[in-house]
């Protein structure tokens, strides 16, 4: 029976991550129908298809479009001036005293209107679709007040209007104790759970809620709080934990159904069990470690013994990991987290599509899910990790469609 479909792609091996694994495909076929894979196998193997359209790539492979599945790419101002003050000898304490810090990004987000948000963030989002991202996830968070965190979350809404990619919002009211909330982080939190997640839910502007479980920002018993807030309206739930200290947010975490627990330098065995018994996805973020010069590794051993998928992501923010590269991140994650290549790749396709709760849709190249995937005139899949930034060719399909 003839196959009838939009578009046909030959001529590459396919890098197919199913399972999370490479799982190549020689001399592939892939074949589109409304944005869809519609079949997918070896081109000797490919039945009788019509399609409108046929690429022939003569060479390279085809993965799954890339995921970066925890990034706060919406922000005002940046903190260039902070990291060079901090190498000129200025200390944390010298910096948080001229109103440096998170806060400093609290003021020059709240002071900035819509459109600023939207233009400095397009400049970011830019460099991370040209390497082939074709689903990314924006936190709000730097808003800390009802009024400008629905405006970062309209902006975060906006961006998948501007550029083609999908864009995943998370609200992340709970980033850091605004400066109104000195010494009263509760009423923040039933402020957030009252009036902020009820507009959020209404509009929906966010797909999920996250939280920085940490003693210099959030308690679990704040976490609790906030979580049971957002189940309530139907949103799942993310967390930053463990990242400078352990406090059990990852299992927190986890008795919450939670897509993800995130940094997790200092989780243990006790928190990684409850992740894998929930399902859990560990997003290790390699560039947050590298800025901050940590030497405590996040436990990958454990990960992979109890089964827990890793993903990894760029944490694009302006404080601890300006990252502008998802590719740099796969690098740094086998460098400083001796990830294999393979399971790094993983962690920007199927594992970070789980991340999100895209797992069924998103993140490999298998019959029925969505069409975004990217050839790279390379001979191994190995190289997108091998190479230390810099701008590999490619070329991105995006919902079916070349970018
Ligand atoms: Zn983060």
């Amino acid at each position: 029976m003839m196959l009838n479909c939009d578009s046909l792609w030959l001529g590459a091996n396919l890098v197919t991550l199913r399972n999370g694994c490479y799982h190549i495909i020689e001399d592939g076929a892939l074949a589109v129908n409304a944005g869809r894979i519609v079949w997918l196998g070896a081109h000797a193997d490919m039945p009788e298809i019509h399609a409108e359209r046929v690429t022939h790539f003569g060479g390279g492979i085809i993965t799954p479009g890339l995921i970066d599945c925890h990034t706060h790419l919406v922000f005002g101002g940046n903190r260039s001036h902070e990291f060079e003050q901090r190498l000129n000898g200025a200390s944390y304490a010298d910096i948080a005293a001229q109103g440096g810090g998170i806060l400093s990004t609290v003021n020059a987000t709240r002071q900035a209107d819509h459109d600023s948000l939207l233009h400095s963030a397009l400049a970011r989002l830019r460099p991370l679709l040209s390497e082939g991202v074709t689903t990314i996830e924006i936190k709000s968070g730097y808003g800390l007040d009802v009024a400008a965190e629905l405006k970062m979350l309209r902006v975060i809404r906006a961006l998948a209007q501007q550029q083609p990619v999908h864009v995943v919002s998370t609200c992340l009211a709970a980033h850091a104790i605004p400066p109104e909330y000195r010494g009263q982080p509760d009423a923040w939190i039933e402020q957030a759970c009252q009036s902020l997640l009820p507009a959020v839910a209404q509009e929906h502007l966010a797909d999920a809620v996250d939280a920085f479980c940490e003693h210099l920002a959030f308690s679990p018993q704040h976490v609790e709080r906030l979580f049971t807030a957002a189940q309530a309206l139907g949103l799942p739930v993310k967390l930053h934990a463990e990242q400078l200290s352990s406090l059990h947010g990852s299992e927190l975490a986890a008795r919450f159904q939670a897509l993800s627990a995130d940094h997790l330098e200092y989780a243990t065995e006790q928190d990684v069990a409850a992740m894998a018994a929930a399902g859990t996805v560990a997003v290790l973020l390699p560039g947050a470690y590298y800025l901050l010069r940590e030497t405590q590794c996040p436990p990958v051993e454990l990960f992979r013994r109890y089964g827990v998928p890793m993903a990894i992501a760029s944490d694009c923010n302006p404080g601890t990991s300006p990252a502008l590269s998802l590719r740099l991140m796969l690098n740094m994650a086998c460098t400083l987290f001796r990830f294999t290549p393979e399971e790094a790749l993983a962690g920007v396709t199927l594992h970070a599509a789980r991340a999100l709760g895209l797992q069924d849709s998103h993140g490999s190249l298998e019959v029925g899910k969505v069409a975004d995937f990217v050839h790279w005139p390379l001979a191994h899949p190995a190289e997108l990790v091998y190479w230390l930034g810099g701008q590999l060719p490619c070329t991105t399909i995006f919902r079916g469609e070349p970018r």
